[in-house]
């Protein structure tokens, strides 16, 4: 407003407490006559007023076509004919005026003097005009000044003029700025609105169309093609062409990809530099109108989004909020998928452990039903091939201090190290048997040992056959491939391992039963019981199916005299050193001891002269060897009676008894000989 209203008016603001409103005079005096060269600094904008809303007040010194054409946007003029309007209202003015008095401000009253000068007037012209034109002068008193009535009291002597005063305060003032004000702060506030609706008009669009493509994203199922709809929709929402994604695993970005849908290698170490140095959810990239945005979902970062040269650079910020409010909804999806693709994998090797369980099933089927022991352990290794992938396999057991191969699979190329020994203590073993726990060894690992069963080889695992507390033996397994043997197909051969061990014990607990109701327990060879069911079997056989069988009884010379002359527990040693050369026939025959110092062979596949051989290599053997006792070597003899199987033979027992005969014969023509029953018969 005008100089002369200044005091009224920033009085009448700051009572009316408007903060947000702040009061300039025009830069120059406008003034009555018109001056129209005045005009355009009116509308000069004030310095301190440079970004602000103006309202420009009376102008009353500009006509209304000698206003400037055009007004900046945020440049209100409210054109008054008479600044004192907004003292007292146009109604007082015009009676006032009318009534022919000069109606006065306090403002303009502290610098007549000023005014009379500039207008050209004299006191004398000064009169003139005042005596001429107006009746009195008139006062309209704001109380902004308290020298307005002696400054009035001299003006009116200058002129020499009556004058009256009028108190009007600053009510009036105070109405009229609030009207102007509040019309201005309604507009304006009805122009932001509309702004912020628009604004918000085009988020929710912009919001409903995300949410749709985020409902879609909770129907993938794959991490990938999740990824593929995440890039696709910020380059959608973002008018972004450009887009990459880093996807990122375990703290690492594991890819990057950009437009074309495929892995940037080379984008790897500065989206990882830049995801290190990121504090919060997002960051600025300041030359590219751009913005990089963290996925995430609680406390797992599944990616980064890298958003440059967004069509709409002005609206960056609200990009950027639209992309914070979906990326967490971005890192569910992703979160889902890879929750899902775990499910599925889970899913998958379950039916796959189901599939094995039945494998192993059928295994330990063969395991309880095999009382043969080589039997039941090759079979355990022929199984195996079909449960976890190898290309051989080793069973050990322990005997007292060495471990023996007693199997291995694929036979073929490895007879010669069955039955082999090796030394517990030497690696890899040593570190199974001490740590009773499964050992994998790499290629690298297995070349350092220098152990043929193991050289060769990619990946190796081992597993100590453990029951209870006893550590039986050892099954390993090689491959020629790498990283073969996976933690979970490490505890599943364990647990098969355990079976083998459980199978090993119940096979000796069985064949201990087994061979103490068959067995003598001085010898530890057949008794006649299990001797009679063995040879009845194979006497059956060979009479069904064909072939030869042979018998050979035999009784150790003047025994009785051993007894005598040494002591029976010398005569005990004697019948197991007889029973251990009788064992060195083939593994085929069965060998018995029959009675007291009387002994059985019945040997398979054997006819009557290769048994007088059989007979008389043994004959020879117990000849020549004493046989160290407690009381030092003791020389013996024994007899043999030789008979086969022949056609007009109907039973074991009349083989057997035809053996007895010829022994008899031996026993008879002088002992410490071979005889047939062919020759005691004929004899
Ligand atoms: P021959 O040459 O005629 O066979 O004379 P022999 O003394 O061997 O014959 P005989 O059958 O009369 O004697 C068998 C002896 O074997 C009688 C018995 O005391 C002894 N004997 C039988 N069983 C055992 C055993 O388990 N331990 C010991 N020390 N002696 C036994
Ligand atoms: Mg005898
Ligand atoms: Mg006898």
């Amino acid at each position: 407003m005008c100089r002369h209203y200044y005091e009224d008016v920033v009085q009448a603001v700051g009572e009316l407490g408007y903060p947000f409103v702040t009061v300039e005079a025009y830069a120059l005096t406008c003034g009555r006559p018109q001056l129209l060269s005045y005009t355009d600094q009116i509308f000069e904008r004030p310095v301190a007023a440079s970004r602000a809303d103006l309202i420009v007040l009376g102008a009353c010194a500009a006509t209304p076509d000698a206003l400037p054409a055009k007004l900046d946007a945020q440049t209100q003029l409210i054109h008054l004919n008479h600044c004192l309007v907004m003292l007292a209202g146009p109604e007082l003015i015009d009676t006032e005026t009318k009534r022919g008095a000069y109606l006065l401000s306090p403002g303009w009253l502290r610098a007549w003097r000023a005014h009379l000068y500039a207008w050209g007037f004299d006191q004398a012209l000064a009169r003139d005009y005042f005596h001429e034109s107006v009746e009195d002068l008139l006062l309209l008193d704001t109380g902004t000044d308290p020298e307005a009535l002696s400054r009035l009291e001299e003006f009116a002597a200058y002129l020499d003029m009556p004058y009256r005063v009028r108190t009007i305060g600053l009510d009036y003032l105070k109405l009229y700025l609030a009207k102007v004000i509040l019309e201005w702060y309604l507009k304006t506030s009805q122009s932001e609105t509309k702004r912020v609706l628009q604004d918000a008009n085009r988020k929710i669009a912009e919001y409903a169309m995300a949410f749709d493509l985020l409902v879609d994203l909770s129907q993938i199922r794959s991490e990938e093609t999740t990824i593929t709809a995440i890039r696709h929709m910020f380059a959608m929402l973002f008018g972004c062409n450009n887009l990459e994604y880093a996807q990122i695993q375990g703290h690492q970005i594991v890819a990057v990809f950009a437009k074309d849908g495929h892995d940037q290698p080379e984008r790897h170490a500065e989206l990882a530099q830049v995801l290190a140095s990121m504090e919060r959810d997002h960051a600025l990239i300041p030359q590219e109108e751009g913005f990089y945005l963290r996925i995430r979902y609680h406390d797992e970062t599944f990616g980064l989004v890298v958003v440059r040269h967004i069509t709409f650079p002005e609206y960056r910020n609200q990009y950027l909020n639209l992309g914070l409010a979906i990326a967490n909804q971005c890192g569910l999806a992703l979160a889902n998928a890879r929750t899902y693709s775990m499910l599925r994998e889970a899913e998958a090797s379950l039916r796959n452990e189901r599939d094995l369980t039945e494998e192993l099933r059928q295994m330990m089927a063969h395991l309880n039903s095999n009382v043969e022991m080589d039997a039941m352990l090759h079979q355990v290794l022929v199984q195996l091939d079909k449960i976890v992938p190898h290309h051989q396999s080793h069973l050990f057991l322990l005997e007292e201090s060495t471990l023996r191969l007693v199997s291995a699979h694929p036979v073929e190329g490895q007879v010669r190290l069955i039955g082999g020994e090796f030394s517990p203590e030497q690696p890899p073993f040593a570190e199974i048997m001490q740590r009773r726990m499964p050992l994998t060894l790499d290629e690298a690992a297995l070349a350092s040992l220098g152990l043929p069963m193991v050289t060769g080889f990619k990946s190796w695992m081992g597993l100590p056959l453990l029951h209870q507390e006893h550590l039986l033996g050892l099954l390993t397994l090689g491959s020629q491939q790498e990283e073969t043997y996976t933690p979970s197909q490490v505890t599943m051969m364990q647990v098969l391992a355990n079976e083998v061990a459980i199978a090993l014990e119940n096979g000796r607990l069985f064949r201990e039963v087994y061979m103490l109701a068959g067995t003598d327990p001085l010898t530890r060879l057949y008794n006649r019981r299990r001797f009679s069911e063995l040879a009845e079997t194979e006497f059956r056989r060979v009479q069904r199916y064909g072939g030869k069988l042979s018998a050979i009884f035999m009784d150790i010379d003047h025994f009785k005299r051993v007894n005598d002359v040494f002591s029976h527990a010398v005569g005990d040693q004697v019948l197991e050193y007889v029973a251990k050369a009788l064992k060195q026939v083939r593994p085929l025959d069965i060998v018995a001891r029959y009675g007291g110092e009387e002994f059985i062979i019945v040997c398979l596949e054997t006819g009557l002269s290769e048994a007088v051989q059989v007979a008389e290599r043994l004959r020879q053997t117990i000849e020549r060897t004493p046989v160290e006792t407690l009381s030092g070597p003791v020389q013996i003899t024994m007899s043999f009676g030789v008979a086969t199987l022949e056609p007009d033979l109907r039973t074991l027992g009349e083989l057997i008894w035809r053996a007895d005969q010829a022994l008899y014969h031996a026993k008879c023509i002088g002992r410490n000989r071979v005889c047939t029953w062919k020759e005691a018969e004929t004899h």
